[in-house]
């Protein structure tokens, strides 16, 4: 997240002042009701991964968001299972350095798509970045951390224990403005009134990618992106049990 004031104050000010396809792009995927039974609807709709700040707002996020959804076309790599997941993006396509304008709060995040996509879904996971420097934890520059917030405390939980144990720096915070715990977060808007959040630093998502650069990115990924991505996906599979999915 960005230090300061937004620029618009809702997602509906952003999109009557910005174009798309030349300062932003949204991407999303929902799983379709089959006609003839709708049979597994509910089950594949269940889960909801977001990017709301993508593209060169928080960057790697987008990237993070489609693996973990399992959409990997054009990666030079693919998850371990196939399971895929509903998702949105948001896309910030302004030259660098001139996308902060397009962040909005994820508690004023009102895009019509992503509300209907959280609100049908039981588990939802968005990822956001954060600066080395903005965690309360953090050891300057080059600090390397993944932030667990949200109110899905489970959930959180879950998360921590698995990505610690495959190595990461991942931690829940309660620090205001990384927590992600305001009802009015769109994460938390699903039918369970819970979400998680991630906040990745700049330097653990650079961390991810042979090359960080917005064309680069989805074909440089390294084994730690993939071990990220697989470990929160087996997570999201556990959770899924625990909560009877
Ligand atoms: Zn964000």
């Amino acid at each position: 997240m960005p230090e300061g004031r937004d620029f618009y104050c809702s997602m509906t000010d952003l999109y009557a002042n910005e174009v798309e396809g030349t300062n932003f792009t949204t991407e999303w995927y929902r799983h379709l009701r089959r006609y003839e039974t709708g049979k597994n609807y509910n089950e594949e709709n269940s889960i909801f991964i977001m990017a709301p700040h993508g593209g060169s707002i928080e960057s790697g996020t987008t990237e993070l968001t489609l693996a973990t959804a399992g959409f990997t076309n054009g990666f030079n790599g693919q998850p371990t299972t196939s399971d895929t997941y509903d998702y949105f993006i948001f896309n910030g396509i302004n030259p660098n350095k001139e996308n902060g304008k397009l962040h909005v709060t994820a508690s004023r995040y009102n895009d019509p798509v992503a509300t209907a996509l959280v609100k049908t879904s039981l588990i939802s996971l968005s990822f956001h970045g954060c600066t080395d420097e903005q965690p309360n934890e953090s050891t300057g520059i080059g600090y390397k951390a993944c932030l667990i917030g949200g109110v899905d405390r489970l959930f959180k939980e879950l998360l921590e224990a698995q990505l610690s144990g495959a190595g990461f720096n991942a931690y829940i915070t309660n620090q205001n403005m990384l927590d992600g715990n305001l009802p009015k977060n769109i994460i938390n808007k699903n039918k369970r009134q819970a979400g998680a959040q991630f906040e990745l630093t700049t330097s653990f998502r650079a961390s991810l990618h042979g090359i960080n650069s917005r064309s680069k990115r989805r074909t440089t990924t390294n084994t730690d992106f993939w071990l990220f991505v697989n470990t929160i996906r087996e997570s999201i599979e556990q959770y899924k049990i625990q909560l009877s999915i």
